[in-house]
């Protein structure tokens, strides 16, 4: 979907259609047809080294904001610059999503799409933020934050489930458009299943919210490691991880937050739009319906400037003991989250997700499952910066 805007913007160049068959080969050129990519490309200024450049998403696929592609064509030595501005893409006559959102203090890039390091702070200047970069390599992936695609997740589960004999990979379902969405199954022993606590934990309802994914997958890696409470959590506990829900916005691209007709984390209800959270809701069901919908987990990235912090449902919407186990869960997260170096900025004052949120605030997940699951469930959004 991206195809004619790049090729639009090459020929406001003057160049060629078919660009890497008639460009110079120490020309800088951009490609992002591959998985989870996305950029519009403005200018590229040979002389000056330097891109210019938008998120390339589709509003109504969800807020433009996030930025994916690889630059090739550097020479040994050499700093390029990239100049980014916010989308003006719009969906109607909404105005255009503040560039902030695709704007972080530092770029990210990687020259073998593997290990991820960050730029110097980028400049701001007018409408523009410019970040400079020396990859000491021909080529190079640059993103708003390191990337995790459905591919990622699909190696992730496979690893997991090579490395331990408790951990299975298998697939949520397949997406509306037919790709599948992995999933971590993990349990050790000889509990039965209704001897077992119930965890779910998911990620990346929020396609652009790259950040959430990792999160997914050092849990994952830690359950499936030798710690000794991991090691506990997988004998008392059957434990689901989700580390893409979104797997069509993340695969193209696309920001996902509030796409139409409404995004992932609005879709909660009786009837939802999305396989994902039908089959989520299925699995979760069966779940309740054996009275083991212990913890529900939902992972997010919150705006720029934000620590990270959990949303809730305000305590006068529950019950008890939902409210003592959820307030002791957030309590115990925060006391350890906290001590971790280097720092991570957190608040324990969690936000509130309920009526005066959002019109669709019974739709949104952790809401969904704190008011249909049983009277114990701890269910809650994380978000991390
Ligand atoms: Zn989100």
């Amino acid at each position: 979907m991206y195809r004619p805007v790049i090729v639009a913007s090459w020929v406001a160049l003057g160049l060629a259609l078919e660009p890497s068959l008639c460009v110079a080969a120490d020309s800088l050129m951009v490609d992002s047809q591959f998985e989870g990519a996305s950029v519009r490309v403005l200018e590229i200024d040979e002389a000056a080294r330097s891109i210019s450049f938008m998120p390339g998403g589709d509003p109504v696929r969800g807020w433009p904001c996030w930025w994916y592609f690889r630059v090739d064509g550097i020479a040994p030595d050499e700093t390029i610059t990239l100049r980014l501005r916010g989308s003006t893409a719009t969906v109607g006559k909404e105005k255009p999503l503040s560039s902030s959102w695709a704007m972080p203090t530092q770029a990210t890039f990687s020259t073998d799409g593997e290990t991820w390091l960050h730029t110097e702070n980028g400049q701001r200047q007018d409408e523009w933020i410019i970040y400079t970069l020396k990859p000491d390599n021909a080529s190079v992936f640059v993103a708003w934050g390191p990337p995790y695609t459905p591919s990622t997740a699909t190696k992730f589960v496979q690893a997991m489930s090579e490395r331990s004999p408790h951990a299975k990979a298998t697939e949520l379902c397949r997406s509306r458009e037919d790709r599948p969405v992995p999933m971590l199954h993990v349990r050790e022993g000889e509990r039965t299943n209704k001897q077992r606590f119930g965890v779910w934990v998911q990620a990346r309802q929020h396609a652009w919210e790259s950040g959430s994914s990792w999160v997914a997958q050092g849990f994952g890696e830690w359950l499936c490691g030798d710690d000794e409470e991991a090691a506990w959590l997988r004998q008392h506990a059957e434990i689901f991880i989700v580390p893409v829900m979104d797997v069509d916005n993340t695969a193209t691209g696309n920001g996902g937050k509030n796409s139409l007709p409404h995004d992932h984390n609005r879709d909660w209800s009786p009837k939802p739009h999305w396989n994902e959270v039908i089959a989520a809701q299925r699995v979760i069901g069966g779940l309740i319906e054996e009275d083991r919908m212990d913890v529900f987990l939902d992972l997010h990235n919150p705006a720029p400037g934000d620590p990270s912090f959990f949303y809730i449902l305000p305590r006068e919407m529950l019950q008890e003991p939902m409210i003592s186990l959820r307030d002791r869960f957030i309590d115990l997260a925060y006391a350890r989250i906290s001590k971790i170096k280097p720092l991570i900025p957190m608040s324990n004052q969690p936000k509130m997700t309920g009526a005066s949120y959002h019109p669709l605030w019974r739709e949104i997940s952790a809401n969904w499952v704190s008011m249909n699951g049983n009277p114990h469930t701890v269910s809650l959004c994380l978000e991390t910066i």
